[in-house]
C-alpha cells in the first residue's frame, strides 16, 4: 500500500500537521509507546501553546532565524492556533505575561483535541524510523518491523533535548541520509553551569531587569536584559534561558546588579563620601536594595567590610567595589545538557527549506515540521508555535498538491 503522506514523529508538530490533511490516506509512524509525550509536559503539564500579542514581536523572539520563520509565522499566526484549538473545544487564555495556555491549564485537553482532529490518520506507536529512502518517485520508511511507502514524506522528530522523551536526534541523521545538511546541534533555553562556585550560596535569589554583557575572548559579543535567577548549579531564568543559544563555554557573563551605568553609580557613591565620609559603607549599599547574601559576595569579591566609614575607604576598594556590582564576571563552564534544556539549537539546515511550504529544496514531496528543523525560540509559547506554524504550512503545501493545485 502507499499512502499519501507518512508523517515520522506524533509529537506537536506531527499531529497538528496530521489534523490540517485532507486525505485521510495518511499515516503516523511514532517510536514511543504513546504520541505527544513532549507536548504533554510542556508549560510544566499546564502547555503555554502559543503567546499573545502581534506577529512583529515574535519574529524577534527567534534568535537570528527572524528571516527565515517570518513566512511561516504569518501565514498560521498564534491568533489562528487559538482558534484551532478553541473550535476544537479548548478554551484558551493569556497570562499577564502573555503567555496562552488552555484555560483547564492542562495540556491533556490540548492533545486530545489534537488527537480528535487527526483521528482520519492511522497512527503506529513503538516503531522507530530507522531509516528512509527514495525510491521511484516514492518513500519508503523503514522500520524494525516493516517498511512503509508514501508519496509524501514528513520528517517531524523533533530535536534531542529531553531524549526520554523520544527526541534523541533521529531526524538529524534520517535527513542527513538524504544529503541534507544539519547545523550542529547543542541545547538551548538552558541554564549555565558557572565556574564561579560561590555563586551557589545565592540559589533562590531572583534579580528583576538585569544587564549581562557577553563577553567572548575578552571582547564584547552582545547584551541582554532580564530577570536573572541564581540556582545550585550557576545560572538560569528568562535572561539565560532565552540567550543560552549564544552561550559557549569559556564565555564570560558580567553582570551588573544596579540599573544605573557604573559612571553613574561611582559618581553618585563620591558624593556621599563628600557629604556623608563618617557613615559606613553599609549607607550606601542599603541604597541599592539588592540582597544581602549577594552583597556579601560583592564586598568579599572587592575586599571591603561594609563598616568601613565611606571616606576611609581606598580607590582599589572602590573600583573593586563598583566592578562587582556593575561587572560582575561570571566564566561559562557548561551549559546545561540535553536531559533538561527545552529545545535544540541547531538542526536541518533553513537553507536546504522552501520556507514558505517546509518542502526541501532536494527532494520533491518532502517535508520537515518543528524543531528537527534550525529554529529554536524564547520561552513563552515559542517554540510550539514555530511547531504548528510550520506544520499548518507543510500540511497547506501537501493537501494543494494532493488535490493538484500547483503552489
Ligand atoms: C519540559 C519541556 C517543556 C516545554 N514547554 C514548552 C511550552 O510550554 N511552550 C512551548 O512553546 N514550548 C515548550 N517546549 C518546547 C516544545 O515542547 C518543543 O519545541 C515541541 O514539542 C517541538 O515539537 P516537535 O513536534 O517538533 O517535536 P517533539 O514534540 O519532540 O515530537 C517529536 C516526536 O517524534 C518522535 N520520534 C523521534 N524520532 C523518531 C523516530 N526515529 N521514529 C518515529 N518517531 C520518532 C518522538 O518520539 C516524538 O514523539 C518544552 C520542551 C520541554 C522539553
Amino acid at each position: 500500500m502507499t499512502y499519501d503522506v507518512i508523517v515520522i514523529g506524533g509529537g506537536a508538530s506531527g499531529l497538528y500537521l496530521a489534523a490540517h490533511l485532507k486525505t485521510r490516506n495518511a499515516l503516523i509512524i511514532e517510536k514511543k509507546q504513546r504520541v505527544g509525550i513532549k507536548l504533554l509536559a510542556s508549560g510544566s503539564g499546564q502547555c503555554n501553546l502559543t503567546h499573545a500579542g502581534y506577529m512583529n514581536h515574535f519574529y524577534e523572539c527567534y534568535g537570528d532565524k527572524r528571516r527565515y520563520v517570518k513566512p511561516a509565522l504569518s501565514a498560521h499566526s498564534n491568533n489562528d492556533v487559538i482558534r484551532f484549538f478553541e473550535s476544537n473545544g479548548v478554551n484558551c487564555f493569556t497570562r499577564e505575561d502573555g503567555k496562552v495556555f488552555p484555560q483547564s491549564l492542562k495540556a491533556m485537553d490540548v492533545l486530545s483535541a489534537l488527537l480528535k482532529a487527526c483521528r482520519h490518520t492511522q497512527i503506529l506507536t513503538e516503531k522507530p524510523v530507522t531509516a528512509v529512502a527514495v525510491e521511484e518517485g516514492l518513500y519508503r520508511v523503514e522500520t524494525a518491523q516493516g517498511s512503509y511507502r508514501s508519496k509524501n514524506l514528513v520528517i517531524a522528530t523533533g530535536g534531542k533535548s529531553y531524549p526520554t522523551m523520544g527526541s534523541e536526534g533521529d531526524g538529524y541523521r534520517l535527513a542527513e541520509q538524504l544529503g541534507f545538511h544539519v547545523v550542529s546541534p547543542k541545547p538551548g533555553l538552558t541554564g549555565v553551569v558557572t565556574r564561579e562556585k560561590s555563586l551557589t550560596a545565592l540559589s533562590g535569589i531572583a534579580l528583576k531587569g538585569c544587564v549581562i554583557t557577553h563577553l567572548r575572548s575578552g571582547a564584547r559579543f552582545k547584551a541582554y536584559n532580564g530577570d536573572l535567577l541564581f540556582t545550585h548549579f550557576g545560572l538560569s531564568g528568562p535572561v539565560i534561558l532565552n540567550n543560552s543559544r549564544w552561550f559557549e563555554r569559556g564565555d564570560t557573563l558580567a553582570i551588573s546588579f544596579v540599573t544605573v551605568s557604573e559612571e553613574v553609580l561611582e559618581a553618585d557613591f563620591l558624593a556621599l563620601v563628600a557629604s556623608d565620609g563618617e557613615k559606613p559603607l553599609a549607607f550606601f549599599l542599603n541604597r541599592l536594595v539588592l540582597p544581602d547574601a549577594l552583597l556579601s559576595l560583592v564586598l568579599s569579591k572587592a575586599s571591603v567590610a561594609r563598616e568601613v566609614k565611606l571616606a576611609n575607604i581606598t580607590r582599589a576598594q572602590r573600583r573593586g567595589l563598583m566592578e562587582n556590582l556593575c561587572r560582575f564576571p561570571v566564566e561559562i563552564e557548561n551549559l546545561i545538557g540535553y536531559q533538561q534544556a527545552m529545545v535544540t539549537v541547531g538542526g536541518v539546515s533553513l537553507d536546504e527549506i522552501n520556507l514558505k511550504t517546509m518542502e526541501s529544496l532536494k527532494h520533491e514531496g518532502l517535508y520537515f515540521t518543528g524543531e528537527v528543523l534550525d529554529v529554536d525560540g524564547d520561552t513563552g509559547g515559542y517554540n510550539l508555535q514555530w511547531a504548528f506554524s510550520s506544520a499548518w504550512c507543510a500540511a497547506e503545501a501537501i493537501n494543494k498538491k494532493l488535490e493538484g493545485v500547483k503552489t
